[in-house]
């Protein structure tokens, strides 16, 4: 979970800016919720830059208040915290981006791959060995694959991992 959260600071950092990931730092460091002076107080921002970035980090999903109208002066106080349920699902489609992108990069890989034959060494690309059966136009004899890509290996292994983590945080998500 701390990768992730590292993934998702960083997230913010380029979307809201440095002051973004102080505020919501913030939050996320404390175990009750905050007002705004309690924010202007622990990030040393100006009030308006607070008010700017809650709405934004709101507007993303990954921040929610409570509003409590003073009984003295009618005035209404904000109180923020994270939105775990939001954060979750910000996560959860990280994931998915790079599950997507993950998959995209195998798939490129897969068809960069190419297929020799041993007696006459002709070159064939995925796509060509699959049109010909993986057998040699000339001679017949099977092709081999041209030194084997470890990169797909352990883009398959990636590929796979994630996919059961999305898998198992869909269900803990919607459940
Ligand atoms: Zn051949």
């Amino acid at each position: 979970m701390t990768n992730h959260v590292d993934g998702l600071l960083k997230f913010i950092e380029s979307y809201l800016g440095s002051e973004g990931m102080k505020v919501f730092q913030v939050l996320l460091d404390s175990d009750k919720e905050l007002s705004y002076s309690d924010i202007i107080a622990r990030t040393d921002l100006d009030e308006q830059t607070v008010r700017r970035v809650l709405y934004e980090l709101n507007d993303l999903g990954l921040v929610v208040y409570r509003r409590v109208q003073s009984p003295e002066d009618g005035r209404f106080v904000y109180y923020w915290f994270v939105n775990s349920y939001g954060l979750n699902q910000v996560l959860l489609n990280r994931k998915r981006m790079t599950l997507e992108k993950l998959k995209a990069r195998l798939d490129h890989e897969m068809r960069t791959v190419f297929f020799l034959c041993l007696n006459d060494g002709i070159r064939m690309s995925f796509d060509e060995a699959i049109e010909s059966d993986f057998k040699c136009p000339k001679c017949s004899s099977l092709l081999v694959q041209e030194d084997r890509n470890p990169y797909i290996d352990s883009l398959k292994r990636l590929v796979d991992k994630l996919s059961r983590e999305i898998e198992d945080e869909r269900k803990s998500v919607s459940t």
